[in-house]
């Protein structure tokens, strides 16, 4: 079997490693030139999750044992738990390990190609590889996969509706950037994953603090707006976030940004003949904490077992949906509702006082349950208003 896969994020590099664990021949190619460039991601995930997917300690940049959420008016909340909780990962050291594992397994590793699709049949596609020096390559493959996230690249240029209008894609933006601070400057960041909730932060979306190693701060805004939009840019929310928490003088290291996106009811084909999607192209992110690796990975190993099998892309689509279970479906509504309506006052007078239910309520392990394992139930009273 000849497979190309577009795209070498954590889905894209993963399935390859799989497959050509397995003997297929795969090629793997990303328009980056490096892994280290565009470091988008947060990259922020529970300890359990990352020793499950043998995310080596090198990709783990530090690690956090407590929530910190900064409500509408400003007023921070803590939840601490005794051991760690997650980490937070440094997003190019963990593309870097991906595509080294790419490599050992004896796939060929594009960097800097892009690709697109130009003709494709029931058993086989025709693709056109553009290098970033202007270098051309053609070839058919029997598999083609695309991994190019919220994109979609591939599943466009073959003509794959990625949504209806009754359950259109849902996109979060965010930017985010690297900032270099003290031991004084970070202490209020240190050992703790922090969000900033409410319009007066970031209309319809949320603003975060994440600690990184060397007194490194991962500092950012995301956006998800209804489909009508906002006008307000993203950096000016991110510029103001930085001055009201006193971070705005401190060096820059690396501005970057990206997309989540998904269906709500991920109803949507995930290819057609020999093009399969995976990870964020597959509508795999969870947006309501604008979350997708460990999903990302998980749709990679199950399409590679598909693939392995011979199985048609519906059991494909039915093996997702089993594997993340109804919650992961609960979250994107819970997300859509959230961050849709979270643009005035009286949105930020619930969001207060959901902020201040929990701080009586919940564990620092109950949030991260609630937030990665999506146990809604336990706080259903408090989150039914933005689920209706
Ligand atoms: C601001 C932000 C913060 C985030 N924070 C977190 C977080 O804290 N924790 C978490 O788990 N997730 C987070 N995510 C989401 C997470 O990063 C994604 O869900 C995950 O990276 C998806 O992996 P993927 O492999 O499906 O796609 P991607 O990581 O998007 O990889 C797609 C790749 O395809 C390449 N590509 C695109 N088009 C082409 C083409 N035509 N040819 C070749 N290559 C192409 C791109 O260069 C890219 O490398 C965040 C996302 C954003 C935007």
């Amino acid at each position: 079997m000849r497979v190309l896969i577009a795209g070498g994020g954590p889905s894209g590099a993963t399935l390859a490693a799989l497959l050509a664990e397995q003997g297929w021949t795969v090629t793997l190619a990303d328009v980056l030139p490096s892994p280290s460039r565009n470091a988008y991601s947060s990259a922020a995930l529970p300890l359990a999750e990352a020793d499950r997917l043998h995310i080596p300690h090198h990709c783990r940049s530090a690690p956090w044992c407590g929530w910190q959420l900064l409500d509408p008016a400003g007023l921070e909340h803590q939840w601490w738990a005794g051991d760690p909780l997650g980490v937070v990962l440094d997003f190019a050291a963990f593309r870097s390990h991906l595509w080294r594992r790419v490599q050992r397994a004896g796939a060929e590793l594009l960097c800097g190609w892009r690709v697109s699709l130009q003709q494709l049949r029931a058993t086989s596609a025709d693709v056109l590889l553009t290098s970033s020096d202007g270098a051309v390559r053609s070839c058919t493959v029997d598999v083609l996969v695309d991994a190019t996230g919220p994109g979609r690249v591939l599943l466009r240029q073959g003509g794959v509706a990625v949504d209806t209008t009754t359950d259109p894609l849902l996109t979060g933006e965010g930017v985010e950037w690297l900032l270099q601070g003290t031991p004084r400057t970070t202490a209020r960041w240190r050992d703790r994953l922090s969000f900033m909730l409410g319009s007066n932060w970031v209309p319809h979306g949320y603003g975060w603090v994440f600690p990184m190693e060397a007194d490194r701060l991962k500092v950012g805004v995301c956006r998800m707006a209804p489909l009508a939009g906002t006008s307000r840019a993203l950096s000016v929310s991110l510029r103001e976030l930085l001055q009201r928490c006193g971070l705005d003088d401190l060096p820059v290291l690396d501005r970057h940004g990206g997309r989540v996106s998904s269906t709500v009811n991920r109803q949507e084909k995930l290819g057609d003949g020999a093009l399969w999607a995976v990870g964020d192209a597959a509508s795999t992110a969870n947006l309501l904490g604008g979350e997708g690796i460990r999903h990302a990975m998980d749709s990679a190993t199950i399409l590679g077992q598909c693939l392995l099998a011979g199985r048609p892309l519906l059991e494909y689509r039915t093996e997702l949906m089993q594997h993340f279970g109804w919650r992961w479906r609960v979250a994107n509504r819970l997300a859509r509702r959230t961050w849709w309506g979270l643009d005035d006052p009286s949105a930020d007078r619930r969001m207060a006082r959901l902020i201040q239910g929990l701080s009586g309520q919940a564990s620092a392990e109950g949030l991260s349950n609630l937030l990665f394992q999506y146990r809604f139930e336990r706080y259903g009273w408090r989150l039914l208003p933005y689920l209706i």
